[in-house]
This record gives structure tokens, C-alpha cells and sequence, in this order.
């Protein structure tokens, strides 16, 4: 039972900070070491000017927060929603540390963020706010300094709008400083894929753990963008029945299971709205398909959607965070009486950062991979990460989620002691 209180339960930061609290009482972190893993390094607010299509310029708020550089370069996604704000950036750029830290990856922590709603901007606007927001951030940038990716509302094109504004700037190709490109320009194959399939290892581990077989082993999805769609594909390709999936327009379920590939086909072919695909189904809204009977429940959408009052309903016996977040703190108390095997965001999703940092190798080497290698690859940093972290837990007699922390608190506190403070 956690002794850390929360004022707000919806405030992403207050509920990464309750982790860090906990795990750092478990594991005794020093006074000194605690302070400074408690604050991010640095945060920039940006007001960026944009021409929009209609001849008026509108300004857009934008940020980046640099978490911890003790274990290498700032690592971690830019958002672009109507919903961003700092709290939340603070959070995810938190998480990116102890994430990368989990995986044992030579990366420290960031994450960016833009107010704005991009399915309502043009390409042209999209392009001229990236390359505002990548110029704003300047000095800020650069392989050896902090590296963004891909996140809510972001995909491969952006990317490309990043490095080629950084480049344009430093006069340097200077692909490394932006992961999650396309593959014609310095992306790694098998990152597209990474995050989802990240969610499909540990799922596997913990069938492993469970004594349970792939085969029959019912699968509830919300959110069916990069991590969702992916997830959901290939854990039916690995022979897991897919019996729910949801999008923000609602919910489907489908107790004899989707044919993925037809479902991709409607949402990313024809353009079709999830819950209307003409294969069947009961509708529902999107967050009722979280409570809907299964095995394992993969939220992969937004914050928030597990808490104090809904955990209860969750039948699932496995839950695998493929979001950042989507568990409150106070509803991971539920979970655990429940006896729910959680697999935490920063090791559930991680599968993606961790084919972002074989980017960046493959990018300083200009050397570039199998699809093949690379999976073999991932497959091997998230099972060993899935195994540090279950083995932190019943070491310190904790839940899988600060098991996890501790994992990740320990190797940067380690880092950081070698290093020592610059005064
Ligand atoms: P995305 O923009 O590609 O997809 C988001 C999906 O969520 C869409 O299908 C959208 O319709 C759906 N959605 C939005 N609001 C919803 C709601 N209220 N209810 C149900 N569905 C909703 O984003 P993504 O890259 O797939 O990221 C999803 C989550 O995974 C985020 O929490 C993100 O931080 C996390 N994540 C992403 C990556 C990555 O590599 N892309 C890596 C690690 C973690």
C-alpha cells in the first residue's frame, strides 16, 4: 500500500512524481540524489507564430522539457494535441528517463508538446508550425543533446520536418538528431512497428509467468494509431484473439475476434470510422470497452482512463500500458488487489524508444540493419527488461510498476553518483 498522497488524481505529473516517491522510499535513494532526480533538468515555453492558409497568423503554445541528461542525450516524443499542457509534458518527459533507464538504453529523458489540433490544420500549417517549433528550440537539439521522436498527433513526415530544419540550421545533414523518420531518410526498419510490438513481447513474458498459452488468450485494445493498430496486428498474427478494439470516434467488441487485417484495411485503406467496420460487433462508447470480458486489456490511447472509479470493472488478468499513463495512482491500489499482472508504461511501451535508440546507432554509423536484426534486437532488450523488472519487484516485495521505478531510479542514481555534481 503506497503512503504517498495525491491532491489531484487527474494530474499526470502528480501521479509520475507519486512513483518516484514510493520507489525512492523502497529503494533509499540519498537526500542529494533524490533532489536532483526530482526536477527536470530545464523547460522551455515557446509562442510560435504560424501563417495559416487563410492569410492570418495564428500563435500556438509549445514546450519542451528536458528531464535528466546523466545517462546520455534527452530522449522523447513530440505531441501535438489540443489537450497539452505543461504538467502533462513534465510527466511524459519523467517517464522517458525511467523508461530509458528500464530498457538500459544510454539515453536520458525529454518530451515536447504543441497545443494545437492537427487533424484540423492543413499539411502546409502542420509543416510551418514544425519547423517554427524545431527553429525555437535551437541549441536545445542535436544528436548528442536531445533527440525528439514520434507521439500523439506526430508521425514520420514531421520527423522529416524536424531534421531538415535542424539541418538547414547547423549546415549538417545530421540525420541522428530525430528518430522515427521515414526509412528513406535514416529511419530504422521495424520502428513503425517497435512500440506495438514491444507490447506483444511482454505480453508473451507474461503468459509465460501466468502459465498461459497465446492461443485463445483475449485481447481488449483502445486507441488504434501507431501503438494500437500495431499491437493489435501483431498479436493477432501471433495467434491472440482480438476481441475489442476502439478509436476516439468509440468501441467494438467482438467475442469471436477481428480479423486485424480487415479492420486495418477499413480504418487506413478506405478511411472508414472503427466502430462502424462492416465485420460485426457490439458498439459501445470507447472508454466502456476497457470493462469488457478478456484477458489482457492494452490501453493505447490517452491518459487517465483506469481510476479510482472504474478499476474495479476491469476483467482483465493482465494489463499491458501500451499508452504513457492511462492508470491513476489511486487506481493502481485497485488493480493490485485485484491481483491484475500489470505491465507499467515505461516498460510496456518502451519497445518503441528502444528501436529509436537503434535509429540513432544506425544513423551515427551509417549502417543500416535487417528488419530481422532489428527485431531480434528488441526482443532481447525488453525481455531482459521485463525480467529485471518482475525480479525488482518481488526482491523489494513491491507491484510490478515500482518495481519497475526502482530499476530504472537505481541505474540513473548509479550514473549520476559516478559522475558527481559540476559546481
Ligand atoms: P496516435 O496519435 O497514433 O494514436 C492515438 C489513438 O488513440 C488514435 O486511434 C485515436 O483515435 C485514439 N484516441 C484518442 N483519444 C481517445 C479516447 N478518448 N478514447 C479512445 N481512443 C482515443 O498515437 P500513438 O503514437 O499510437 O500513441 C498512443 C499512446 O502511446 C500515447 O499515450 C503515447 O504517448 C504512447 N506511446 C507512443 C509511442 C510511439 O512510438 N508512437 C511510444 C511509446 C508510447
Amino acid at each position: 500500500m503506497s503512503t504517498v498522497q495525491i491532491k489531484d488524481e487527474f494530474n499526470v505529473y502528480e501521479a509520475a512524481d507519486a512513483r518516484f516517491e514510493e520507489a525512492v522510499q523502497k529503494l533509499g535513494v540519498e537526500q542529494g540524489v533524490y533532489k536532483y532526480l526530482k526536477h527536470p533538468d530545464k523547460e522551455l515555453t515557446m509562442y510560435l507564430p504560424v501563417g495559416m492558409d487563410n492569410g492570418q497568423v495564428e500563435v500556438f503554445t509549445g514546450y519542451r522539457v528536458l528531464h535528466s541528461t546523466v545517462r546520455g542525450p534527452g530522449k522523447g516524443g513530440i505531441r501535438f494535441d489540443k489537450n497539452v499542457t505543461i504538467d502533462e509534458v513534465r510527466a511524459l518527459a519523467a517517464w522517458m528517463t525511467w523508461k530509458c533507464a528500464v530498457v538500459n538504453i544510454p539515453f536520458g529523458g525529454a518530451k515536447g508538446g504543441v497545443i494545437c489540433e492537427p487533424g484540423k490544420m492543413s499539411k502546409g500549417e502542420l509543416e510551418r508550425l514544425t519547423r517554427r517549433y524545431t527553429a525555437e528550440l535551437g541549441d536545445w537539439l542535436g544528436p548528442e543533446r536531445d533527440v525528439p521522436a514520434p507521439d500523439i498527433g506526430t508521425n514520420e513526415q514531421i520527423m522529416a520536418w524536424v531534421m531538415d530544419t535542424y539541418a538547414m540550421h547547423v549546415g549538417q545533414a545530421s540525420v541522428a538528431v530525430v528518430t522515427g523518420k521515414p526509412v528513406d531518410l535514416g529511419g530504422s526498419r521495424g520502428r513503425r512497428e517497435a512500440t506495438g510490438r514491444g507490447c506483444l513481447i511482454n505480453c508473451d513474458k507474461a503468459l509465460a509467468r501466468l502459465r498461459m498459452k497465446r492461443e485463445g488468450t483475449r485481447v481488449v485494445i483502445q486507441g488504434f494509431g501507431n501503438v494500437g493498430s500495431m499491437a493489435a496486428l501483431l498479436m493477432y498474427m501471433a495467434g491472440y484473439k482480438v476481441v475489442g478494439l476502439a478509436d476516439i470516434h468509440g468501441g467494438l467488441y467482438n467475442e469471436k475476434g477481428f480479423d486485424v487485417p480487415a479492420v486495418m484495411d477499413w480504418v487506413y485503406t478506405q478511411r472508414k470510422p472503427l466502430p462502424e467496420f462492416s465485420g460485426g460487433g457490439a458498439r459501445m462508447d470507447q472508454q466502456e470497452i476497457l470493462f469488457q470480458p478478456c484477458d489482457i486489456l492494452l490501453p493505447a490511447a490517452i491518459e487517465n482512463q483506469i481510476t479510482s472509479k472504474n478499476a474495479q470493472r476491469v476483467q482483465a488478468k493482465i494489463l499491458c500500458e501500451g499508452a504513457n499513463g492511462p492508470t491513476t495512482a489511486a487506481a493502481d491500489e485497485i488493480l493490485l488487489q485485484k491481483d491484475v499482472f500489470v505491465i507499467p508504461d515505461i516498460l510496456a511501451n518502451a519497445g518503441g524508444v528502444t528501436v529509436s535508440y537503434f535509429e540513432w546507432v544506425q544513423d551515427r554509423q551509417g549502417f543500416f540493419w535487417r528488419e530481422s536484426e532489428v527485431n531480434e534486437r528488441l526482443q532481447d532488450f525488453i525481455e531482459q527488461a521485463f525480467d529485471g523488472v518482475v525480479d525488482a519487484a518481488e526482491n523489494f516485495k513491491v507491484r510490478n510498476r515500482i518495481g519497475a521505478y526502482i530499476v530504472a531510479i537505481e541505474r540513473v542514481a548509479k550514473a549520476l553518483k559516478l559522475r558527481g555534481i559540476y559546481a
